[in-house]
């Protein structure tokens, strides 16, 4: 089955439509700090309000705990988008209210549906309560996707074929997503980088049996190395993970691919305000030290497999990046893929902001709005929400 998007619903004229959308933005005092996915969302609601007869908008907010939180209301969400559509946007106390007076042309954003403890537990009652006043369903919320959630997953096996849909915006995620999962153009490249082995274990399994090249940088090289009998000093490691690291190691051997971690590192002796960096090779870094980027000979190694690949997936930046001293590694990693005639993804939540922060967003391909999502889609296990909108 294939994704069905918004051209596969039938009789959208005139039809009362609930949309699942991530509006799921920053909001402190009142005042959204980022409205990115704010915009994201905006295709999707223009098609929709100018087609179907009410549209009525839904999203989680923030970590709400089940029960009604002013701190997580999507009130200010409503404002924004008034202001940016042009038009009237009613906003609904609670997700669950019936609005059986809504004219022809209404916008409609439901109030935060964590709310309600049934969105998380993906309970089917709270799901066809949700959904029971529409007749069409839209799911443009890519971030949630990875989440048996009701109002991605039990809202959307309520309806049939013809009736429910992807928005633009899930739509573009899972073209370009596939590209990187579904038999990828050779060489195809994977720079893995960021804090953790145990929050990618997956991701880094799945792509070791589809890359041509690997290339591991941040914390998590740390414990590849330990894996591989080096010492790391103070380095962040994850002594849990070395069996894992160890088992990836020998699936890349196995298959003959080009595994590479850092052959030098930049180190300091604290992260913040530090008396002493210093660049050493992998197999020198002392005892009191830490590893906070990679080195320079790593740059250029890395660069020079990104500069022949056809296809490149980042996630996780190469260092501390926040910390201007520790960000070249980043910064480099960034500007190869834009230099790149490859087709690139990124995503992850810092890795987007370092991409940003580098000022190349506009030359990467397709730049991910859903961190643990699109990590999620490329294990190539499916996700719930997209399962449930092809079911
Ligand atoms: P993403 O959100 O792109 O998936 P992660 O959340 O996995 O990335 O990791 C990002 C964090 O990893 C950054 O905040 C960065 O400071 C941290 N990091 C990268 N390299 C190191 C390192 N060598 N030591 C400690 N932290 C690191
Ligand atoms: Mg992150």
């Amino acid at each position: 089955m294939t994704l069905p998007v918004l051209a596969d619903l039938d009789n959208v004229d005139g039809a009362r439509v609930l949309a699942r959308l991530d509006l799921n933005v920053p909001v402190h005092d009142g005042v959204i700090l980022d409205d990115t996915r704010i915009v994201a969302a905006l295709p999707t609601l223009r098609w929709l309000t100018e087609r179907a007869e009410v549209v009525a908008a839904c999203s989680h907010l923030g970590k709400a705990k089940g029960t009604p939180d002013p701190a997580y209301s999507l009130a200010p969400v409503a404002a924004a988008l008034e202001k940016a559509l042009g038009r009237s946007v009613r906003f609904v106390p609670d997700c669950l209210d019936l609005v059986d007076d809504a004219g022809p042309g209404s916008l409609l954003l439901m109030e935060n549906l964590r709310f309600h403890p049934g969105e998380k537990a993906n309970d089917s009652d709270f799901a066809a309560r949700l959904a029971e006043p529409y007749d069409h369903y839209v799911n443009d919320a890519f971030g949630t996707a990875h989440r048996a959630h009701a109002s991605v997953e039990a809202a959307a096996r309520i309806y049939s074929q013809g009736r429910k849909a992807a928005g633009f915006l899930m739509e573009r995620e899972v073209t370009a997503l596939d590209r990187i999962v579904d038999d990828p153009e050779q060489p195809f490249v994977a720079v893995v980088g960021g804090a953790k082995v145990s929050t990618k274990t997956a991701p880094l399994e799945a792509l070791v049996g589809r890359v041509s090249s690997l290339l591991v940088g941040g914390g998590m090289a740390n414990t590849f190395s330990l894996a591989q009998g080096l010492e790391v000093g103070r380095s962040l490691v994850e002594e849990e993970m070395v069996e894992t690291a160890r088992s990836v190691l020998a699936a890349a051997a196995k298959r003959g691919i080009e595994f590479v971690l850092p052959v030098d590192v930049v180190i300091a002796d604290a992260i913040e305000n530090p008396r002493r960096v210093d660049v050493v090779a992998s197999d020198a870094i002392p005892a009191d030290m830490m590893v906070v980027d990679i080195g320079p000979e790593a740059r250029a190694r890395y660069r020079e497999v990104l500069s022949s690949s056809r296809t490149i997936f980042w996630n996780g930046p190469m260092g501390v990046f926040e910390v201007a001293d520790y960000a070249a590694g980043t910064l480099a990693v960034a500007e190869a893929l834009a230099e790149s005639p490859a087709f690139t993804v990124v995503g992850g939540g810092e890795s987007v902001m370092a991409v940003r922060q580098a000022g190349v967003i506009g030359d990467i391909d397709h730049v991910s709005t859903g961190g643990g999502a699109s990590l999620q889609f490329i294990t190539g296990e499916g996700m719930p929400a997209i399962t449930a909108l092809e079911s």
